[in-house]
């Protein structure tokens, strides 16, 4: 029998209200039950908030250095248990286990960015248009943060969202992803054991359309920030705008990576692979399309295709496997779905475009590396994300019309070039329209000290990581101190 896992709510691990369950299951082996998580409701949610509310009356007062502290201790955990946090995520999430070791590098990175920025949180004394008088803007917690958090990055995601709204003074409720509930609990007993007062933290697992949405609609939580797909931040979205909340979204992607014909062919070929299918594909920000110059797209497809050919197919709790499986089942109903419409509307599959058919595999979600050949700008395959191990190639003949199809998407979140052209290089960071845009590298490799983000239907203008999260997570407020004794009145009483 399987473990029950709890809530962590008003300071307590408690059963859900309906004192109902799901299962986590191994994605790599559906006979692997990890634990049974709460199928919470939106009273296990109620509760929550109404803990958070004190929990942020007492936070939001407590010194930032001192949060800062916490965090830090927070940090010094992860970095003690980063082995054990890693295997489990493996189990969990099906990614190799360099992988979910690099997930949790970036938990911790993030954790001592956080640590740091409560001796900072700068705010700003500016000179008054008018004598005796001083203005002067400074940072204000918000309240309580409903975190929304998706299943490919289980520790790095809820982290980047937690560390910041924590530094800043806000209380956090955490609604992971279902695939991912066991790296959720172990984060918050790492939260709880470095001494973050207990009501400050509540942890609510189950579904998205129940809890995520009770969380959305609830009055009491100001801040909404979710990372996920496309369609259910379309969704949040729509409930945040009518509630008037302040809400962070980051979502799909259909990142291209643009090889030139005076690239180095060696290092885009490593990066291509990486790109394409390091988490099986299953990255926001992942290489799902490869536009390559005409001069060497047939040699530099051949070379791809022999490379996808040779990855290593297999659980990632293997060192040896180089590709883990997909998520679930549907996941892979969606890739073998998608590689039907793409030699539906004219691709062929050069390589891969099946289950690996090994039957040490047959319990896992497997699908083999996948390279669509001859695809043309506005097919589905080029404009829809897949989240899977399926590489889209498209053929041009100058940077311009690289350009041209790379930013012709609804998705911003990420692009890259290879080319040893100075002149290329530049004219692409300026024109790629993505947040991210990497030279001479994969779409993937984001640094927890950097903005995160993307344009157009990836993101709505805000950014995690770096310095620029630290906006979305804290208010300004302005304030005058006027000493001169006398009513001055700001544009009339100005002395030019
Ligand atoms: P998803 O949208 O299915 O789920 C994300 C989260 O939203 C989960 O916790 C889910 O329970 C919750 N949810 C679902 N319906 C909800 C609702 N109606 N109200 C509130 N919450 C709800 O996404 P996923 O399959 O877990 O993740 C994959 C997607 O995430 C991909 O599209 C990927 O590109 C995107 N992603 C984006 C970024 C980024 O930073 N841009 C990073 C990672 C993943």
């Amino acid at each position: 029998m399987a473990d029950n896992f709890k809530n962590f709510i008003a300071g307590e691990w408690v059963a859900p209200a309906s004192g109902a369950y799901f299962e986590n299951r191994n994605p790599a082996d559906w006979n692997d039950v990890i634990g049974c998580f709460p199928r919470s409701g939106p009273d296990d949610v109620a509760r929550a908030i109404a803990s958070a509310k004190r929990g942020f009356a007492a936070w939001s007062r407590t010194p930032a250095p001192i949060r800062g502290q916490v965090l830090q201790r927070v940090g010094e955990l992860l970095v003690l248990r980063k082995e054990a946090i890693a295997q489990a995520m493996t189990r969990e999430m099906g990614k190799v286990l360099a992988e979910t070791r690099g997930d949790v590098q970036e938990g911790i990175d993030t954790a001592f960015y956080a640590a740091s920025e409560g001796r900072r949180l700068f705010g700003r004394v500016v000179p008054s248009e008018l004598r005796n008088k001083w203005a002067m803007a400074y940072r204000r917690p918000i309240g309580v943060a409903g975190l929304i958090t998706p299943f490919n990055f289980p520790m790095a995601i809820p982290t980047w969202k937690m560390f910041p709204a924590l530094a800043c003074g806000n209380a956090v409720i955490f609604k992971p992803a279902e695939d991912v509930p066991h790296t959720a609990h172990l984060l918050v007993e790492i939260l709880v054991e470095a001494g973050l007062p207990p009501e400050v933290i509540q942890l609510v697992h189950g579904q998205g359309s129940v809890v995520g949405r009770a969380l959305v609609e609830h009055p009491d939580v100001p801040v909404i920030s979710f990372t996920g797909s496309t369609e259910t931040g379309a969704v949040i979205g729509a409930a945040c705008g009518r509630l008037h909340k302040r809400l962070s979204l980051e979502m799909g992607g259909k990142n291209a990576m643009i090889v030139m014909e005076d690239a180095d062919l060696d290092l885009a070929l490593d990066g291509v692979l990486w790109g394409a299918f390091g988490t099986t594909g299953q990255r926001c920000t992942a290489t799902s399309r490869l536009i390559l110059h005409e001069k060497i797209h047939d040699t530099f497809l051949r070379s791809v295709c022999d490379r996808a050919g040779q990855l290593r197919l297999g659980p990632g709790l293997d060192p040896k496997t180089e590709v883990g499986p997909l998520i679930h089942e549907e996941a892979r109903k969606k890739v073998e779905y998608y590689v039907g419409v793409g030699k539906e509307q004219g691709a062929s599959v050069a390589i891969g475009g099946a289950e690996p058919g090994d039957k040490a595999l047959a319990a896992g979600w497997f699908y083999r590396p996948t390279v669509l050949a001859g695809v043309q700008p506005g097919m589905r395959v080029e404009q829809e994300e897949i989240f899977g191990p399926v590489l889209s190639v498209l053929k041009v003949s100058d940077l311009a019309e690289a350009i041209r199809v790379n930013n012709d998407v609804h998705y911003g979140l990420s692009s890259s070039i290879y080319t040893r052209n100075v002149n290329s290089a530049f004219r692409a960071m300026e024109d790629l329209d993505t947040g991210i845009t990497y030279v001479n590298a994969p779409t993937i490799g984001a640094e927890a000290h950097l903005p995160f983000g993307g344009v157009k239907q990836t993101g709505n203008g805000h950014r995690e990581g770096g310095w620029a999260v630290y906006d979305f997570y804290s208010e300004i407020k302005v304030v005058y101190v006027d000493y001169s004794g006398k009513l001055q009145r700001a544009q009339i009483d100005t002395e030019a």
